[in-house]
């Protein structure tokens, strides 16, 4: 798998202060995507084993206190992204328990396939659905587009 961005310490993607991770590779083509770049699974750095510690020591650092961690992109549920992933957020809970892991997805809940559904024991809080242009509302939170679900799984 490969990431786009890293923000080891985020105020706008999810509540309380967070580290963000931005993976590359999104099949849904949504019209307006705000990030075409993301489409792509080439673009963007690898995300090998010296990423993964470096988001786990930035979780676990006391002097900026995170709430948790963000998984957006591109399309974190993207079956080729969960294989990364899928062991990340369960050492992440390990390692890290007292830390929430919120997750943007393209594909409605009831689309992820038995696979991707391995990921949700993981996910605090999940927004799910395609960006869609028509349903577009700058005041909405969390959301970029009214049809996408916010689902708070447990906090
Ligand atoms: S799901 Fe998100 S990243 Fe993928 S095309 Fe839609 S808006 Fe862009």
């Amino acid at each position: 798998m490969n990431y786009l961005q890293y923000y080891p310490t985020d105020v706008v993607n999810g509540e309380g202060t967070r580290c963000t991770l931005f993976v590359s590779g999104c099949t849904h083509g949504c019209r307006g995507c705000y990030n075409q770049k993301s489409w792509s699974f080439d673009n963007g750095i690898l995300f090998d084993e010296a990423m993964e510690q470096q988001i786990i020591n930035d979780l676990k650092d006391t002097r900026i206190k995170r709430q948790g961690l963000t998984l957006s992109g591109g399309d974190p549920m993207h079956p080729r992204n969960v294989e990364a992933l899928l062991p990340f957020v369960q050492r992440v809970k390990k390692e890290c328990p007292d830390k929430d892991i919120w997750v943007w997805t393209g594909y409605k809940l009831d689309e992820l396939d038995d696979y991707q559904r391995q990921m949700l024991p993981y996910i605090d809080v999940l927004i799910d659905g395609k960006f869609i242009q028509e349903q577009a509302d700058p005041s909405l939170v969390w959301r970029g587009s009214a049809n996408q679900v916010i689902y708070r799984f447990k906090v």
